[in-house]
């Protein structure tokens, strides 16, 4: 059998027999570990952070078996490492000719991110590739037109005047009128360039858009020594104030279909545990907000983790590019995550979930808001008016937890930039009250051996006698100045916004735990295998494989190589697109019927969609603070 193992260091497997003698894996164990672990230190624990743990040379004449650890068992260890001065990170240092450097010649080791520049780009717009979302976005005019107001307007239909005429996309009275929270990305792009130079005039235009940067600059510009052995006022991050972020990457989250969260949801009704998943989606406008941005999620797909019932642990993922692959063959990215919360309440009467997330505990609690953080870091926007090219990130957190009436609902946000780059930066860690952001500590920090510059970190708030009062945020502060929320709903009823996938019948990966199995022969009920096959090349056949889960299983299965399978899949598809968009944009009866019968309507955009079980998934309007 395999056991999973997890370390501050990463994950590994080992292949053990249920009688082996636990003690003796110690040599495989510490073959993972960095050389420095201490043999002696290495310790087992069923739950992460060491609860339970026990020393592996404790357990000598103790099998597998006898702890009931069977295949695929998460397994969390802990180790203490020789050289106290090393944070972790670092190897020991060689020099060129590969000979040791001494510990007392070498400097100390710094818990710097590797990528620590900033990376300035000239003319960005030059060689930038932007989304085609943002390229769009970029070209309209972005302004709100007006009809004219017969009460205030004393000119005839063809005039103009102040009352009627276009305003800006970032209009405070129109903002405030219609409820809108945050302006749009492109909005606060246009505010910010208001009045400046127009880019085509080349190197005198300034790229409006800065990213935060809280870290030492390492090409410091005085050419002083690097970090830590020289800082001046020009490396150095100045105090960061933080202030509630007033625009927003995405404004909107829209599920294509319900049924999408609906089968994600079936894995906590069915086994009362926790789940994860990753959206896979594209970008569109959203054109509720001036300029705004949606994100539209086609499917949800769910890797290996392991789930409890007051959380989940993600576990390896293996083919975790092979799935970016297939979603990007569709057409599709990696949008953002999901997760559950919910606890039922003792008493059915309440409802479904308790609420636990709401104005005066937390929405998204300091852990979630730095794994937020992090995919947001990894998938940048990429942006021609940014000094870096890249600004802020597109990738969506959604938590389906008890709603106000306890009842399962959904909620969408983001982490702010500042928030990512505080998690880049490495200079905030999680508290394990859910409300409260620590700054981690200069001091603590060098003890641990890691020489840091962490800057001053405040912010503003109304204190006890209405007053806007800055406080230090050192050595903590409440995490809702780090979080956007954002809006979230379904499509109305429109054929051009059918789903991508037709179907989601077909059992959903890495479900083994609840005895949902990818079988081979569901999938050939799919195909329909035998006497009737169904041909990849014709409308039949792409529905049959419209289901994402049912590609990932092909895709698992190595039947088609890597070069057939997009050509078989990618021309179905292509095809069954082309018919759909002819439906809907041409109702010539010359055009061929798209072939899609059994499509699923999806719901419209209501408080009360349909679903079959027990929730109706309403859209949430901007939650009033
Ligand atoms: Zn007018
Ligand atoms: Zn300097």
């Amino acid at each position: 059998m395999i056991l999973r193992f997890q370390s501050r260091e990463g994950q590994f497997r080992l292949n053990v027999e249920p009688t082996t003698d636990i003690s003796t894996i110690l040599p495989d164990v510490l073959e993972k570990l960095p050389k420095d672990a201490v043999a002696s230190s290495v310790s087992i624990s069923p739950k992460p952070h060491g609860a339970e743990a026990r020393s592996l040379e404790s357990l000598k004449g103790i099998t597998f078996g006898r702890l009931g650890l069977t295949h695929g068992t998460q397994i969390f260890i802990d180790f203490k490492s020789d050289e106290p001065h090393a944070n972790g990170h670092s190897l020991p240092a060689n020099r060129l000719n590969g000979t040791d450097v001494a510990p007392e010649e070498a400097a100390s080791s710094i818990a710097l991110p590797q990528d620590s520049s900033q990376g300035l780009l000239k003319n960005p717009w030059e060689t930038v590739v932007q989304s085609p979302l943002d390229d769009r976005l970029d070209k309209l005019d972005g302004k709100i037109h007006r009809k004219s107001d017969p009460k205030l307007c004393r000119h005839g239909p063809k005039g103009m005047c102040d009352e009627c005429q276009p305003i800006e996309p970032y209009n405070k009275e129109y903002l405030a009128e219609h409820k809108i929270k945050h302006v749009s990305y492109h909005s606060y792009l246009r505010k910010l360039n208001q009045g400046k130079n127009k880019y085509q005039q080349g190197s005198s235009y300034m790229p409006p858009l800065s990213e935060p940067y809280y870290r030492v600059n390492p090409n410091c510009p005085s050419k002083h020594a690097p970090f830590p052995k020289g800082i001046c006022t020009k490396c150095q991050p100045s105090a960061i104030t933080l202030q509630p972020q007033e625009y927003r990457m995405v404004d909107h989250v829209e599920f294509a279909s319900s049924e999408i969260v609906d089968k994600f949801l079936n894995f906590y009704r069915n086994g009362g545990a926790q789940r994860i998943g990753f959206m896979y989606g594209h970008y569109e406008e959203y054109e509720i907000i001036p300029l705004g941005t949606k994100a539209v999620v086609e499917a949800i797909y769910e890797p290996p983790q392991v789930n409890e019932v007051d959380g989940v642990t993600l576990g390896d993922w293996d083919n975790e590019d092979s799935i970016d692959e297939l979603a990007a063959m569709c057409g599709l990215s990696r949008v953002g995550v999901i997760f559950t919360d919910i606890t039922r309440p003792d008493d059915p009467e309440v409802g479904t979930a308790i609420c636990k997330r709401h104005i005066d505990s937390f929405f998204l609690s300091s852990l979630e808001i730095m794994f937020a953080s992090r995919y947001q870091a990894r998938y940048p926007r990429p942006s021609k008016w940014s000094e870096t090219g890249k600004f802020g990130s597109s990738f969506v957190t959604c938590v389906v937890s008890g709603d106000e009436t306890n009842q399962i609902g959904i909620s969408a946000y983001q982490a702010s930039n500042a928030a990512v780059e505080m998690v880049r930066a490495d200079i905030i860690e999680p508290s394990a009250d859910p409300t409260v952001m620590l700054v981690k500590d200069e001091d603590e920090e060098n003890e641990l051996g890691r020489v840091r510059y962490i800057p001053e970190v405040f912010y503003r708030r109304i204190n006890e006698y209405g007053r806007n009062v800055q406080e230090n945020a050192k050595p903590s502060f409440p995490v809702e100045y780090l979080l956007i929320t954002l809006t979230h709903g379904f499509p109305k009823d429109d054929a051009s916004k059918a789903p991508r996938f037709v179907k989601n019948a077909f059992a959903i990966e890495n479900r083994d735990a609840l005895g949902e199995l990818q079988d081979p022969r569901d999938l050939q009920k799919e195909l329909r295998a035998g006497a009737n096959k169904v041909t990849l090349d014709t409308a039949g056949g792409v529905l049959a494989v419209s289901d994402f889960h049912v590609l990932c299983y092909i895709r698992s299965l190595g039947v088609l190589s890597k070069v057939s399978f997009p050509l078989a899949f990618i021309t179905s598809f292509q095809r069954h697109f082309t018919n759909r968009i002819f439906r809907t944009k041409s109702s010539s009866s010359a055009t061929r019927p798209c072939p899609t019968t059994p499509r699923l309507a999806p719901p419209s955009c209501t408080h009360q969609v349909g679903l079959p079980s027990r929730r109706s998934w309403g859209c949430s309007a901007e939650r009033s603070e």
